[in-house]
């Protein structure tokens, strides 16, 4: 009655072979950016941006960037 549990999707026991997790950024990943990372891989000013949606982990813009670029700015003058 042996069956095979190598396959159980809930394993999530890391493989140290395949587990090789990509090293992270040394700088923040947003384009035009390149600053020290200050939280996780981000800068401060794009850590607020990830929070908020702008980009996502590999610094990437969503398509409706501009839509939320603008709430984002409108929400920046309101707490100012
Ligand atoms: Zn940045």
């Amino acid at each position: 009655m042996a069956k095979d549990k190598s396959a159980s999707p809930g394993n999530s026991a890391p493989n140290p072979s395949a587990g090789n997790v990509v090293s992270l950024p040394t700088r923040c990943p947003v384009e035009g950016c390149g600053k020290k990372p200050s939280r996780m891989h981000f800068c401060s000013e794009h850590f607020e941006w990830f929070k908020m949606g702008l980009v996502n982990r590999q610094g990437e813009r969503p398509k409706d960037f501009d839509k939320k670029y603008q709430a984002y700015l409108r929400k920046q003058e309101k707490a100012a």
